[in-house]
C-alpha cells in the first residue's frame, strides 16, 4: 500500500507570524518537568489522496455540489484541511480511493454496500419489469425492512440523498478508513484525524440516515479490535449516534459512549451508553460529562472520538432549523482538545456532522490545538509510567532553565 506523503505542507505567511504558533513554541517544555519534548508522539491527518491534491492547489470548492440542504460534507472536508495545513498542525497524509466497499462488508449489510457502490444498477436488477418498476428518483430504498433513504435526488425523505458522486466518495472514504487503521496501528504513539467526506455515525448495519451512509467509526473499531486492540467509540456530535449505536452488540468488545441532546434527531434511547444533555448546554457541564466518559475507558489502548462540531453555539441546524442547540465556545474546543489530550489512549478523531461552515475551520484548529499542546509535552505513559519516565530523562538537568 502506499500513500503520499508531505510534511508541512504550503505554510502561509499568517501562520509563521500567527499568536497559535507563537503560544506552541512557547509552550514547547513540560512545566512540571522543565523537560523538553520528545519527538515520538505524532498527529496524521488522513484524508483521501485527490482531495489532498486539490485542496493543496487552492481548489478550495473541490466536490462542492450545490443544493438547498445545509448538509456540505465536502465544503466543510476542504476548509477544515485548508486550516490545518495553513497552520501546519499534523502530518497530512493523501489515501488513494478503494475499488471497492468491501471493507466495510464485516459490519455493514452486504446488500446496503452493493446499492451504495452502483445504486442504479442495483435498482433496476431488483426491479426488471418496466411495467411495475417503481420511478426510480422517488424510490425510498428499504433493506430489511428499515428505511435507507430516497435513491434519487430528492431532499423530501429522512435518510440522505445520493447523488451521482456519492459512490465515488465512499469509495474515497473507506480508503482513508483503511490507511487510518493502517496508520494507528504501526505505531502507538501516532494519534490521528481521519477527514472522509461523509459522516457515519447514524449509519447502522443495514440502514443509511442523517447525512451518514457508512459508519466510519464502526468499520475502524472492528477493524483494530480484529487486530488485538481495545477500542472505544466516544461520540461528541449534538445528535447522538445511534448508528454506532447499532454497532454494540456486533462488534465484539466494542465500548462505545454518544454525548448529545436529549430532545434532538434522533431520539434514540441508548441506556447506559448515552449521555442525553438539556438544549442550551454549556461547556461547564458539557466537559464534566466528556471526563467521565473518557475515564470509563481509560484501560482501553485507543479511543476513536465521533467529532461533530453541531455542539457550537452558533450551529445553524441545530439552533434554527431544530430550535434546540447546545452553546459550546470556539474556545471551548481547544479545551475538548486538551481534555481528550490529557488521557493515555492513542486518540483518533473522525469527523462527523457540523454545519457552521464559516467558523468550523477554525473550531477545528482550536480542537487539535489543544489536542497538540498536551500530547507535544511528552509521549504517553501506556510503556512508560510517569515516575519512570520522567526519572529516565533526568528531569533535575533541565529544571530552572
Ligand atoms: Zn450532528
Amino acid at each position: 500500500m502506499q500513500y503520499i506523503r508531505r510534511r508541512k505542507i504550503q505554510i502561509l505567511p499568517v501562520a509563521r507570524n500567527s499568536k497559535f504558533t507563537q503560544q506552541k513554541s512557547l509552550a514547547i517544555r513540560n512545566p512540571n518537568t522543565g523537560a523538553h519534548p520528545i519527538s515520538a508522539h505524532t498527529l496524521s491527518i488522513i484524508v483521501n489522496d485527490r482531495v489532498l491534491e486539490a485542496v493543496r492547489n487552492c481548489n478550495i470548492t473541490y466536490g462542492v455540489i450545490e443544493n438547498d440542504d445545509m448538509n456540505s460534507p465536502a465544503e466543510r472536508r476542504n476548509s477544515n484541511l485548508q486550516i490545518l495545513m495553513n497552520y501546519n498542525i499534523g502530518n497530512v497524509i493523501g489515501a488513494p480511493a478503494e475499488q471497492d466497499l468491501s471493507l466495510a462488508l464485516e459490519v455493514h449489510h452486504w446488500e446496503l454496500l452493493m446499492f451504495l457502490e452502483n445504486p442504479e444498477a442495483f435498482f433496476y436488477s431488483k426491479y426488471d419489469d418496466p411495467v411495475t418498476r417503481p420511478d426510480y428518483l422517488k424510490m425510498t430504498w428499504t433493506i430489511e425492512g428499515v428505511n435507507c433513504g430516497t435513491v434519487g435526488y430528492s431532499t423530501d425523505a429522512d435518510g440522505p440523498d445520493i447523488y451521482p458522486q456519492t459512490a465515488q466518495e465512499l469509495l474515497e472514504d473507506m480508503g482513508v478508513v483503511r490507511a487510518t487503521v493502517a496508520k494507528l496501528l504501526r505505531n502507538d504513539q501516532v494519534d490521528a484525524y481521519a477527514m472522509p467526506t461523509h459522516p457515519g455515525h447514524h449509519a447502522g448495519p443495514n440502514h443509511i440516515g442523517g447525512y451518514c451512509y457508512l459508519n466510519n467509526a464502526a468499520i475502524i473499531a472492528h477493524l483494530l479490535i480484529k487486530e488485538g486492540k481495545s477500542v472505544g467509540i466516544i461520540d461528541v456530535d449534538y445528535h447522538g449516534g445511534n448508528g454506532t449505536y447499532d454497532f454494540v452488540d456486533i462488534i465484539p468488545g466494542l465500548k462505545f459512549v454518544s454525548i448529545h441532546a436529549q430532545e434532538d434527531y434522533p431520539e434514540t434511547e441508548m441506556f447506559k451508553h448515552g449521555r442525553g444533555l438539556p438544549f442550551g448546554t454549556t461547556w461547564e457541564t458539557y466537559s464534566g460529562v466528556l471526563k467521565e466518559v473518557l475515564d470509563t475507558m481509560a484501560e482501553l489502548d485507543i479511543i476513536i472520538i465521533s467529532l461533530g462540531f453541531d455542539t457550537l453555539s452558533s450551529d445553524p441546524l441545530t439552533h434554527d432549523i431544530d430550535g434546540g442547540g447546545f452553546e459550546l465556545k470556539p474556545e471551548d474546543f481547544y479545551l475538548m482538545g486538551q481534555m481528550i489530550g490529557e488521557t493515555n489512549q492513542q486518540i483518533l478523531f473522525i469527523q462527523e456532522g457540523g454545519y457552521d461552515i464559516k467558523n468550523i475551520p477554525t473550531v477545528c484548529r482550536q480542537l487539535l490545538s489543544g489536542f497538540e499542546s498536551v500530547r507535544n509535552l511528552m509521549p504517553r505513559s501506556i510503556k512508560y509510567p510517569l515516575n519512570q519516565y520522567t526519572k529516565n530523562i533526568k528531569i533535575n538537568k533541565f529544571r530552572n532553565q
